[in-house]
């Protein structure tokens, strides 16, 4: 697995549970209110990759303390290692969370096939109308869809995820990405921050700063 960070300690990314963090490399989504530019590109020097040995060991250190790991990215399901890595956390007896923007629906289902995740949070950037400008790529719509479609009828723990930049999104928007999610699913908005935002002016930070 190629990671870009490794966080020792997190309260607030897994709900209800202590867990480390892990930062996977490369993420095929440019959303310009992205906080983690250094970790879109697939391939990053190796001085600023964290070893997957190094991930492990701390994890064998933690887990007394730890719950879990969360997976987040960059894009973790983009990594085709990434099952025989969720595989070695498991044999830690850890538990999993997963964060992904749902382009990757066939990794998805292997992974919630083989109960690899114990937790999915994926992130829904727009309405469908909209998800281009909010992703800053074409975005993969039928993707998504699925992957909402998977997560929702997994049966494990999920929630749905937004974040709202109020220049490119509304509350008009966030009932519209209500409607396209099924009723029973937790959808969290959070607040855009334009600090380390990929694309402030974009967000429109550039206007109120
Ligand atoms: S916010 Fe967007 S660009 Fe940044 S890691 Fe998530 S999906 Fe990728």
């Amino acid at each position: 697995m190629r990671f870009g960070g490794f966080q020792a300690l997190t309260l607030s990314d897994y709900p209800g549970k202590t867990a480390a963090v892990v930062f996977t490399q490369g993420c095929n989504f440019r959303c310009p209110f992205c906080h983690n530019g250094g970790l879109l590109p697939a391939v990053a020097d190796d001085r600023n990759l964290v070893p997957e040995a190094f991930v492990l060991e701390e994890l064998r250190r933690r887990r007394g303390l730890l719950d879990g790991l969360v997976v987040t990215g960059g894009e973790p399901t983009l990594q085709e290692a990434l099952p025989a890595f969720l595989g070695k956390v498991r044999a830690l007896g850890l538990l999993v969370k997963l964060d992904t923007n749902g382009s990757r629906p066939e990794m998805l289902a292997r992974l919630l096939g083989t109960g690899l995740v114990d937790y999915v949070a994926m992130d829904v950037k727009a309405p469908r109308g909209k998800y281009d400008l909010l992703a800053g790529v074409r975005a993969p719509l039928d993707a998504v869809r699925e992957s909402i479609r998977l997560i929702a009828a997994s049966g494990a723990p999920h929630h749905f995820r937004t974040t709202l930049p109020s220049a490119l999104l509304d509350a008009q928007d966030i009932e519209t990405i209500r409607r396209e999610l099924p009723a029973a699913s937790p959808h969290l908005v959070q607040e855009f921050k334009p600090e380390h935002a990929l694309d402030p002016a974009v967000c429109g930070a550039a206007l109120t700063a």
